[in-house]
This record gives C-alpha cells, structure tokens and sequence, in this order.
C-alpha cells in the first residue's frame, strides 16, 4: 500500500523477558503450561508505554519443545492467550522448529522479525530487540535492529555487543524513549502551547543528540551538577561535542569559578565555542554577593547570558537590570524549588514576567519543573521558556492525554499488576 508509513517496533523476547523462568543448570526454562505463567515485574507497565508512544510490540519467541514433543500446540496458544490478555501486544510469531531443523526462524537467525517486518510494514532501522540470551541479541543484530541484553546471568555464553545491557524490560525504557525521540513519530508537544518554549535540560551526550532530532526542543541547557552525574570529566570537549550535534539552537554552558574575574574569564571563553551559546552565570556567588558587575560587564562585552539560581523578585528586578542593552539573555528563575518550600511559584512567575519583558531580549524561564503541570502553567502565564529534564521529557507525550483513557489504563495497570503476581484472596 503506497503512501503507508512503517512504523517501528520493539520485538520481545518471550521467556525471561515478559514472563518468569525457571533456571535449572545454569538454562532458563520456560513455564510448563498456561496455569504457570507469570509475569514479571514492570512488564505491564513497560509495554504500555511502548504501545503508547506508537511502537508495534511484536513477540518472538523459540518454542522447541513442540518439535521435541514436550509442549502441544493448544497449550501454547493457551499460553499466548495468557500474554495477549494482559499486554496490548501486536503479534506474537512463534519458531516451533528445533536445532537441527533448516529453518531460517529460529533464533539467532532473523527470520522472525524479517517476516513480521514485512507482515505488518515495520521499520526495521528505528526498532528494538529485547532479549534475555544470545541468541536473542545476535537475531536483533543480523535483522539490523537495536540490541537490548537483559542479563540474567544464567550459567550459559552471555550476549556480546549488545546496544544496551538492562536489569528489565523496564529498565530497557529511558534508552527506547531516548532513541525514539530523534524518530520524528513523537507527537509535537510544541504545538499545542501558546508561549512557552521548552528546553532540554540535561548532560548525557546521546539524549541530547537524539533530542537534537526533534522540533519541539528549542533550544538545550546544562549544568555541572548535571554533567557530573552524567559522568563528565573533560568540560570543553564534552561542550564541542554538543555544540556539534546543536548547531541551530542556544545551548546554555555554566561557568563554575567562584570570583568576578574568573567567571568573565571562563564566560569570554565559553562563549567563544559557538555562536549559539549561552554562557550561565549564578546569580550569586558562594558567598551570596551579588554578580550584577559580572553580568553588566559581559552584558557590554555582547556575551549571551543565562543567569541563573534566581529564586526572588528583588534577584529577578537586580540581574534585568544588569542585563540592560542585551543582544540575548535568560533570566532562569527556579520555579521548582520554590515550589519545594511549599509555594506556589505562579504568582513569582507572573511577577518575575512582567519585569523581564520590560527589558528588550531578556527572557524568562522555568526552571526546574517538577511535572508536566508545570509547562501548562508556564504555557498560561506566558512565560517564554521551561527547561525540562530529559527524565520529565519522557512523560510529555501524556501532555494533553484524555483522562477516561487515563483511567482506564490505570484500572487496568492495577487489575494486570494483581494478576501477574498471582494474588489470590
Ligand atoms: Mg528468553
């Protein structure tokens, strides 16, 4: 069918991945029957939000024990039924061959996501392969899909160079949701906003290239708390990096010396790395005295600032004015850790408005958002921009989402949770 767009998939393995195994001699076993499956922890979850951000979840599955006589085809399909009611999967193809067969399905050939792909019109290039063996990562890699190895560590060869190596299928998540951003298939939040921009705020290199992929992001911040976490130990080629995956967009860098010559110092020199570059710079030092002079001084010297770690009117009125003949420049109140201190950062934000747009190309943004409520807030009251971590990114696609959908979802999350831990009262 022409016209028809592939859509991407994540294939599952079957035993080890949705459902428990049993490990007998260092080789996982799958359950005997339909009375003995049972679902692993956060396998409803995961495939839900797999199956809401529009993956086809397609399961793929070695069963030899039918070649062997060991297993009947009725009980497999009662097997498949167990699976099917609880998980919005799209498919379920089954190798029942055993190793001497010729087939070209059996795991670690690719039959079964080759056919599948052209089954139900998949791209193969933007889906994932989860899996709990080798031979599960070696079917992935020969059907040139990305690799998930959830290591087990049966007594047996373990999978080599797989994409991603996870403890779950939950686990697998933030890098399925990281990759498939830069897919374009993601809705565009963007587009239902009126004002507020938003910013990806965060320091792992391949979330903000695969965020580089997607329109909705306007432009990237980050922080040295940030890029510690992520594992940051060389400043200036971690930032080069970034600035050549984003070319097209600011992107904020922080200074971190503590007095007013070494923060111009670093400033001039951050600056230098890109025309789209915003150099951070605290809004105090550690201290708590005032950086007005640092701020008017680069202001003159036409660097793009983004002052930050404001949390009060007075710091907001002190730093515009700093700001005073400006090329470009953010004002980043912390919106979220005032609503830490239990209050509300509405009325702050609202203030804090209507002093930065009395200043030309001064903006204003939210910082540190604690939920997706918070971009529809800063959306109302017009604020320009919300920086949002690549975590609280992740949930965007609920933005505007139906609440009877939403609830049906999480009767059901509930009613499979129980199920999967075969509660019975
Ligand atoms: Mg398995």
């Amino acid at each position: 069918m022409s016209g028809t767009t592939r859509r991407p998939a994540v294939f599952l393995d079957r035993d080890g991945v949705l459902n428990e195994v049993t490990v007998s001699g260092g080789t996982p076993l799958p359950p005997p029957d339909a009375a003995h499956m049972r679902l692993l922890p956060g396998v409803v979850e995961a495939c839900r939000r797999l199956h809401d951000l529009g993956y086809v979840l397609v399961v793929v599955t070695n069963q030899p024990d039918l070649a062997r006589g060991k297993q009947s085809a009725g009980e497999l399909d009662r097997m498949h039924a167990f699976l099917t009611d609880r998980l919005p999967l799209d498919d379920i193809a089954v190798c029942t061959h055993d190793d001497a067969d010729d087939c070209a399905c059996r795991k670690p050939r690719p039959g079964l996501l080759l056919d599948a792909a052209d089954r139900l019109n998949l791209d193969l290039t933007g889906s994932f392969m989860v899996g709990d063996r080798w031979r599960d990562v070696e079917a992935a890699q020969r059907a040139g899909v990305t690799s998930i190895y959830i290591d087990r560590d049966y007594g047996e060869r373990k999978a080599v160079d797989a994409d991603l190596v996870a403890s779950s299928l939950l686990d697998a998540l933030p890098f399925i949701e990281s990759r498939h951003v830069s897919g374009g298939s993601q809705p565009v939040v963007g587009a239902a906003l009126k004002h507020v921009k938003i910013f990806a705020d965060g320091a792992d290199l391949e979330s903000i290239v695969a965020l580089a992929g997607r329109p909705d992001i306007a432009g990237f911040t980050t922080n040295p708390t940030l890029m510690r976490k992520s594992g940051v130990s060389d400043y200036e080629p971690f930032a080069r990096k970034v600035l050549e995956a984003i070319t097209d967009r600011p992107v904020s860098f922080e200074v971190f010396a503590d007095d007013p010559d070494g923060m111009i110092r670093q400033a001039r020199l951050i600056a230098s790395w890109g025309r789209n570059v915003y150099v951070k710079i605290p809004v105090t030092d550690t201290r708590g005295r005032s950086t007005a002079d640092v701020i008017r001084q680069l202001t003159a010297d036409r660097v793009q600032l983004n002052v930050t770690a404001l949390l009060t009117l007075p710091q907001v009125e002190e730093v515009t004015a700093a700001l005073d003949g400006t090329r470009g420049a953010v004002v980043s109140v912390f919106a979220g850790r005032i609503a830490d201190t239990g209050r509300d950062p509405v009325p702050v934000m609202t203030d804090a408005l209507r002093i930065t747009s009395a200043q030309a190309n001064v903006k204003l943004l939210w910082a540190s958002p604690r939920e997706i409520l918070n971009v529809r807030q800063a959306d109302d009251i017009g604020v320009d921009i919300i920086t949002v971590t690549h975590d609280l990114l992740a949930k965007l696609p609920l933005f505007g989402k139906s609440l009877d959908d939403y609830s049906l979802e999480t009767v059901r999350m509930f009613h499979n949770d129980a199920a999967a831990a075969g509660y019975t009262l």
